[in-house]
């Protein structure tokens, strides 16, 4: 086969992707509408049957059962659900009754919490092109996936009458704060009848370095107190200042979360992923600290119940440490999710032609589940780079990754919506 997208690939991915990274569209910035905008003109300009942009907010999901209460997670949250959204669909549809594939992707981007840390080529809005790799913030997570989409659809919009069936695209803000961009994707995509048929699979082009995966994480959010009575310094000691009991919850929680898991009804393959991102406490540097806050974020795997594991962890923490810790989860949180024989993952091994890309699970949360919600269990997390660089410092991605993926996604579409 030749390369059928690597035209579209320099005429519009790369300059669409270097226009997103430009405009640094994370959290809340204005800059997501312009980027919301710039994918629809991407997709009016090449072919694609319609495109509209939607303008949401957070608001009318509160009633659905994927909606994630991000106004809860934190100080910079406050007042989410009045703000307006921007999600852009695209339709490729050739005009011939056959599957409809929904290709899924977020246009919004982590933040930059160390800007001084970046290098030159690196500026996280650079967009720079330099060594065959793009720089800058979402190169990886997930501009690249997303305009991948966006390149392939083009070249499936050229040769219409080869094909049947059609291709959706759901360009989505929101993934990096619980996916309540792509809730309201599908309340879209019910209302303009896209979910009336039962043959639909979907493909989320996250960065799951070469794994076709049939499995995303749960996600939830903890916070601890640990609380002893602050004394005078000259009687300072380990049993007197919380920052040690911290310490030992923090140094010890992989076994502590493991001891959780353990102890849930048939639960005994399965681990944990954590980190503790903020610890604060202490007023003066000559008493011991009494209180001391601690927040982490957790990611568990599909076959967990959200509730379970925060009371199993709950009842460890207890039995360790008594009333001198106290756990809270915040209902910022969601479970994970798991296809059973994904078809189109199966397509997507099957025409894969690297010996690096194998079958397995994405280490980290995406929006699969809501897909199941809206009757589309058969989802796949596919896409172009690696995890590890997703919200890195210097975040790139290799061109060479985007070009191949997008072969490979045209050989899998093309089985999938073969007349
Ligand atoms: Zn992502």
């Amino acid at each position: 086969m030749g390369l059928p997208t690597a035209e579209k690939f320099e005429a519009i991915q790369l300059p669409l992707m270097q226009e997103l990274i430009r405009h640094h569209p994370t959290y809340g910035s204005v800059s997501q509408h312009a980027c919301a905008q710039l994918i629809h003109n991407a997709l009016a300009d090449n072919g694609w049957s319609s495109s509209i942009i939607d303008k949401y907010t957070a608001f009318e999901l509160a009633g659905e059962p994927d909606y994630v209460p991000v106004g809860e997670f934190g100080a910079d949250y406050e007042g989410d659900a009045d703000r307006t959204k921007s999600n852009v669909y695209g339709v490729v549809d050739s005009g011939t009754e056959g599957p409809t594939i929904i290709l899924n992707g977020h246009y919004d981007v982590d933040v930059v919490s160390d800007p001084h840390s970046w290098g030159a080529l690196g500026g996280w809005k650079s967009g720079l092109v330099a060594d065959g790799n793009i720089f800058g913030r979402g190169a990886t997570d997930m501009l690249g996936g997303l305009t991948s989409l966006i390149a392939v659809g083009s070249y499936f919009a050229e040769i219409k009458d080869e094909w049947k069936g059609r291709i959706v695209l759901c360009a989505v803000t929101d993934e990096e704060i619980g996916g309540n961009g792509t809730v309201q994707s599908f309340r879209a995509l019910e209302r303009l009848g896209y979910l009336a048929s039962t043959d639909i699979v979907g493909l989320i082009a996250e960065p799951t370095s070469g794994i076709i995966a049939d499995e995303s994480l749960g996600f939830m959010h903890m916070k601890l107190v640990a609380n002893r009575k602050s004394q005078h310094m000259g009687t300072a000691q380990r049993t007197n200042n919380s920052l040690y009991d911290m310490i030992d919850v923090i140094t010890n929680f992989d076994e502590i979360a493991g001891a959780a898991v353990d102890s849930m009804a048939g639960r005994t393959d399965s681990s944990l992923i954590h980190n503790f991102g903020i610890i604060n406490g202490g007023q003066d540097a000559a008493i011991p600290i009494g209180e001391v806050h601690s927040e982490a974020t957790i990611f568990y795997p599909a076959n967990i119940a959200k509730s379970g594991l925060e009371k199993a962890i709950d009842a460890q923490l207890r039995q360790r440490f008594g009333s001198v810790i106290a756990a809270e989860f915040s209902d910022f949180g969601f479970r994970g999710h798991k296809s059973p024989d994904s078809q189109f993952g199966s397509i997507l091994q099957a025409t894969s032609t690297s010996e690096s890309v194998t079958r397995g699970s994405f280490k980290s949360p995406c929006d699969a589940r809501i897909f199941s919600t809206y009757g589309v269990p058969d989802v796949t997390i596919f896409g172009p780079g690696m995890l590890e660089d997703a919200h890195s410092i210097d975040e790139r991605i290799e061109l060479g990754l985007l070009q191949n993926y997008n072969q490979h996604l045209v050989r899998a579409i093309s089985e999938v919506l073969k007349k």
